[in-house]
């Protein structure tokens, strides 16, 4: 904090101004600040600055940190992430980091029948937790308030049959107890944002909280109800921007997006948007939705229901099942661009399906509790493990091999539960090396696939700069991707490595000044280096296909859950043709006949078969496609070399 001393301070007046600090917790010195004379006090006292304003020689008063600890980014530098849990039985969901959380249902708990209709449509999908509110704070005491506790129950076993943990607002101190063995996580309305006794009394109850932003709350404000929480004592906190009011009438309120990157920069804490409150109009909320994606929200709290002109509140602004539906597709799409991944999670019942248990029930494991790792190629931070994460989760144990074969032999040993393997990249092509690994390992399948854009950055020493720089490093492809940076700086040396993470590595080991990698951010993180210049690929649209790889068990390979549960929509097939006319012709007939999409064709000359071709072709698997198991037969019997690499769900 700087107080400024009037022109005329007495040096009376100045130790009067250092006492009252003093005895207030502060140290302070004097400074000078261009013309004005001013006293700095530091520490953690505690004042009324408006108070400090009114005492003799005092000019004014500016605070310089703030008002908020526990929340601030200054305490905790990386990002917080909540686990919301409905239980052991069901897999916990996580809300921050480099995931996008979908948390939908209605307004309000109407009954039991339209709550389990709605958990069950919005679950389909891909909404990860149930919304819903019991207790409703109605502007107008003569709407309806809502089903109370009972609707809650209702609720709670929508949620259970959904596998899908529970949010709730509480609106007492009184009702936050008898709520709290009910509910998965704990909503503060907009306008309880500062209804400081429920705010003490929800942050002791030690269950996640989201936290709504008031309607006419500052930035500040919304931070320091989330201090309030913190100094609870729950560390679990979601903030959701939900509109702010403004002189606009044709929105219900105005959504705050600039909100949402400033929140992220000063807090830790994960920030989510509720669009269906900010817009207010249904045929508004979706395009909303995604601009909150686009600007950085870590997730979504959407209101559907199953009969919008039906419901009993907040109709007008309930989504259509296929409306939601809609915009699911498209986070899907967008999420990949932000550098984010939507997150899935298993339905009840498919939840066994990816356990050790599984595997090691036909022998291949040996303990089958011990959690296995997934496996990837290459170094800490290398674009392979960022796809791990997004996969799998930040907790999920990983196993670093030194080749591509490596992951496949970890998978089929059952050391490891699943690999992930790229094999196109969009602007250089397939990786014909790992394509060919499958052919070797036909006891491996692939049961998913993400799609990971690619961001280049320029990594260095802290002390580095673009002029330091003699000497850059990277993978081949790197060096492809960011020519036209490259070309800017003809005088530097280009050394290949072998991976770009490795390049890296390389630099950390060595700590020289003069040389620099290009690798994505995370490489940066994981070495302690920094970005000396990020986004520097030439074509930002630079995605790198990954699959994910796990062991065949009799003709089924399980599945990740964050991968969902759905049928299979897309297959990769690899194989070659008799030497005759019309013989692919007649494969792609098969296809066709059964409305199934080719999204990939390609073909490349058969190792040690000179003049013979492989063909790699993916397909779009339509729910009217009948028995795929049929045409791959019919396939089989028009083939040579016939491989079915796997069906999985695809990735947007
Ligand atoms: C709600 O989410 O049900 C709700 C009432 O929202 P808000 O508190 O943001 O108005
Ligand atoms: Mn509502």
């Amino acid at each position: 904090m700087i107080i400024v001393l009037s022109k005329s301070v007495s040096s009376h007046d100045k130790e009067m101004i250092r006492i009252y600090l003093r005895d207030r917790g502060f140290s302070v010195r004097d400074q000078t600040f261009g013309e004005d004379a001013v006293i700095g006090a530091s520490g953690k006292g505690a004042v009324d600055i408006r108070e400090l304003g009114l005492l003799p020689g005092v000019e004014r008063v500016a605070a310089t940190s703030k008002p908020y600890e526990l929340v601030s980014r200054e305490t905790k530098a990386e990002d917080t992430i909540v686990t919301v849990s409905a239980g052991p039985s069901f897999p916990g969901v996580k809300i921050g980091g480099s995931r996008i959380t979908v948390i939908a249902g209605p307004c309000a708990v109407e009954s039991r029948e339209q709550i389990m209709e709605t958990a069950a449509l919005v679950r389909e999908s891909g909404a990860v937790m149930l919304r819903g509110g019991a207790y409703k704070p109605r502007t107008s005491p003569y709407a309806f308030q809502g089903l109370g506790m009972q609707g809650l129950e209702f609720m709670k076993e929508a949620g259970e049959a959904q596998g899908m943990p529970i949010v709730t607002e509480v609106v007492s101190p009184e009702l936050a107890v008898q709520m709290k063995d009910l509910t998965d996580m704990f909503q503060i309305g907009a306008r309880n944002m500062q209804n400081f006794e429920l705010l003490k009394k929800v942050g002791s109850l030690g269950k996640p909280v989201l936290l709504k932003r008031g309607p006419s709350a500052t930035i500040e404000e919304w931070l320091l109800s989330a201090e309030y929480l913190l100094a609870a004592g729950t560390a679990d906190v979601v903030l959701c921007e939900r509109g702010i009011r403004t002189f606009e009438t044709y929105t219900r309120n105005t959504l705050d997006i600039s909100a949402i990157p400033v929140v992220k920069s000063l807090s830790h804490l994960p920030v989510i948007v509720d669009p269906s409150h900010a817009v207010g109009i249904r045929a508004k909320v979706s395009s909303a939705a995604l601009a909150a994606i686009a600007a950085g929200a870590g997730g979504l709290t959407v209101e559907v229901h199953p009969r919008p002109d039906q419901a009993l509140s907040d109709g007008p602004q309930s989504l259509y099942p296929e409306q939601f539906e809609r915009l699911m597709r498209d986070i899907e799409a967008l999420a990949p661009v932000v550098g984010k991944e939507l997150l899935r999670t298993p339905r009840p019942g498919a939840a066994r399906t990816f356990h050790a248990g599984a595997v090691s029930s036909s022998g291949v494991s040996g303990s089958p509790r011990e959690p296995l790792p997934a496996a990837f190629c290459g170094e800490n931070g290398a674009f392979a493990e960022q796809a791990l994460t997004r996969v799998f989760g930040e907790d999920m144990p990983r196993l670093q091999v030194q080749s591509f074969p490596g992951i496949f032999d970890a998978v089929l040993e059952g050391s490891a539960l699943a690999g992930v393997i790229p094999v196109e990249n969009s602007q250089t092509g397939s990786i014909h090396e790992n394509y060919d690994l499958f052919l070797r390992y036909s006891d491996i399948a692939i049961v998913g696939e993400l799609k990971l854009r690619i961001v280049h950055c320029l990594i260095g020493d802290e002390r580095a700069s673009l002029d330091s720089i003699t000497i850059v490093r990277s993978h081949p492809q790197g060096f492809a991707q960011c020519k036209e940076f490259l070309e800017k700086h003809p005088q530097w040396v280009l050394e290949p490595a072998t991976t770009t993470a490795g390049a890296v590595a390389s630099i950390a080991r060595e700590g020289a000044l003069k040389v620099a990698a290009i690798a994505g951010e995370a490489a940066a993180l994981a070495h302690g280096l920094k970005v000396i210049k990020a986004g520097i690929e030439t074509n930002p649209l630079n995605y790198t296909r990954f699959v994910i790889i796990s062991r065949r068990i009799g003709d089924k390979a399980p599945v990740p859950p964050s991968l969902g549960s759905g049928a299979p929509n897309k297959a990769s097939l690899v194989f070659s043709v008799p030497d005759e006319p019309g013989a692919l012709f007649g494969c792609l007939k098969i296809l066709s006949d059964r409305g199934i999409n080719l999204s990939k064709l390609e073909s490349r000359p058969i190792q040690g078969k000179p003049w013979e071709y492989l063909f790699y072709v993916d397909v779009s698997i339509p729910d009217t496609a009948g028995d795929f198991e049929a045409v791959i037969t019919e396939l089989k019997t028009k083939t040579r070399d016939f491989h079915h690499l796997g069906a999985y769900r695809a990735s947007l």
